[in-house]
């Protein structure tokens, strides 16, 4: 006879079984493609860098760019400075970026690479620039690479002329090209003017016009990046992958700055949308408060059917963040709520959202992966899954409803054009949630019941 009491889960500190995230050069070349004229660069084998280049255009559709120093045996014993010294000359030649950003893997920290001094070695051409990072894959996660990388950009290139630019500052944190446009749009509409930073917008949504160009326009301007120093002050979405970004800008460069989570669903938007007026004392324009009322609206007109809904979120920490808020305005339990991201921060900001709503009985986890969430699953059921791609075998072995969002989503076409952000992103993903539940009601009412729903 089948045995369905519930077993223990065992804590595992040295192995991860299908990981919640991917490695921290993902992410580097992710921030590097959000820069004008741009060319990512993998010091190391090409095998990560294939990788790397995989991941990304497998979510976004759209080709990676990117090059790598090519280490072989020689490289991994002796060091990769000779290697780095005619890649960057060649890349310079034959594919002309203004700025080349540089990040190590695996194998060249490892050996020990020292990037710093190898770059002062350069012939770098007049008017070109070679930045870089460490992004050591056995430490944290994309994000951490991510993170890393738009520092790198900060440290080699920002400083301060003391002439105030005029603009606020945004950092975006890690989301979708249609989520940046988003948050353009709201920012425009309360009259700010902003430099976004790092920028994929018209880089991994660029639009097909029948030619090839290896930098499609778009991407965060090089001398927009050496102007942050002078911005007006910051605001920083994602409080766990912006905040060190946002540290060294306020650090070196005195702006100040606000971070806010991820603003996906109605109070996370109201903090960004406060925060712009913050910046423009203008009033917010009817034009957003009659999105939200919409959103607000679908929330009401939809409770019937999420309240009290189980639910599992994972993926990026401030994606999950933002979604696990959003779940909780529509009343449903978020029961687990997991990220593979190393980041302690992340427990203690879904524990404080469970207290604000009194929700109790639910288990949150960083620096976790999807087998652990599989196991839990298998001892309590939950009604809805929301998370990357990685998840979709967990689905369809427990025949639970899969709503993909974040990082990567690799098995379906159109999200990166999409917001989950602000509050049309917030319709876009409540239509997606309710629906999943609907689909999966009208599976298995049974057929006196069927014509009846809503
Ligand atoms: S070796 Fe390291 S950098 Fe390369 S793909 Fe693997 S985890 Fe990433």
């Amino acid at each position: 006879m089948l045995d369905l009491t519930p077993k223990e889960v065992k804590e595992r500190s040295a192995l991860r079984i299908n990981p919640c995230k991917t490695c921290q050069p993902v992410g580097a070349m992710f921030a590097a493609l959000g820069v004008a004229k741009c060319m990512p660069h993998s010091h190391g084998s090409q095998g990560c860098c294939s990788y790397h280049r995989m991941v990304l255009s497998r979510h976004f559709k759209e080709p990676a760019v990117a090059s790598s120093s090519s280490f072989t045996e020689g490289a991994s014993v002796f060091g990769g400075k000779a290697n780095i010294t005619t890649s960057v000359k060649n890349i310079f030649e034959m594919y002309n970026p203004d700025i080349i950003a540089v990040h190590t893997t695996c194998l060249s920290e490892t050996i020990g690479d020292d990037l710093t001094s190898f770059i002062i070695d350069l012939q770098i051409p007049e008017g070109k620039r070679v930045v870089h990072c460490n992004t050591p894959s056995y430490v944290g996660s994309h994000i951490n690479g991510y993170f890393n990388m738009m520092m790198g950009f900060m440290n080699y290139l920002t400083g301060k002329t003391g002439m105030p630019t005029g603009k606020t500052a945004i950092f975006p944190g890690w989301v979708n090209p249609g989520d940046i446009r988003e948050l353009k749009r709201i920012a425009k509409a309360m009259k700010v003017s902003t430099v976004f930073f790092p920028d994929q917008t018209g880089v991994l949504d660029a639009p097909m016009n029948g030619k090839y160009e290896m930098y499609p326009e778009g991407g965060t301007p090089i001398e927009e990046i050496q102007n942050l120093g002078d911005s007006n002050g910051l605001i920083a979405l994602g409080e766990i992958t912006c905040i060190e970004p946002a540290e060294l800008l306020e650090k070196k460069w005195k702006v100040p700055f606000t971070l806010l989570p991820l603003p996906v669903g109605v109070a996370y938007t109201d903090q960004y949308v406060m925060a712009l007026q913050e910046e423009s004392k203008h009033e917010v324009p009817e034009e957003l408060e009659a999105e939200r009322g919409r959103l607000v609206d679908l929330l009401l007109d939809s409770a019937q059917y999420t309240i009290g809904k189980k639910v599992a979120i994972f993926g990026d920490p401030d994606v999950v963040i933002g979604l696990t808020s959003l779940a909780l305005e529509m009343g449903m339990v978020p029961r687990y709520v997991i990220t593979g991201t190393p980041k302690e921060e992340f427990t203690r900001k879904v524990e404080a959202l469970f207290s604000q709503y009194a929700t109790t009985g639910c288990t949150v986890k960083a620096n976790a992966d999807l087998f652990e969430l599989h196991q839990w699953i298998k001892n309590e059921r939950v009604d809805l899954m929301i998370g990357s791609t990685y998840g979709k075998q967990i689905a369809r072995a427990e025949d639970i409803p899969f709503v993909r969002a974040g990082f990567p989503v690799i098995d379906r076409y159109g999200g990166p054009l999409q917001p989950i952000v602000g509050y049309a992103g917030g319709i876009r993903m409540v239509e997606q949630i309710v629906n999943a539940l609907l689909d999966r009601f009208d599976r298995d009412v049974v057929d006196e019941d069927f014509e009846i729903v809503l």
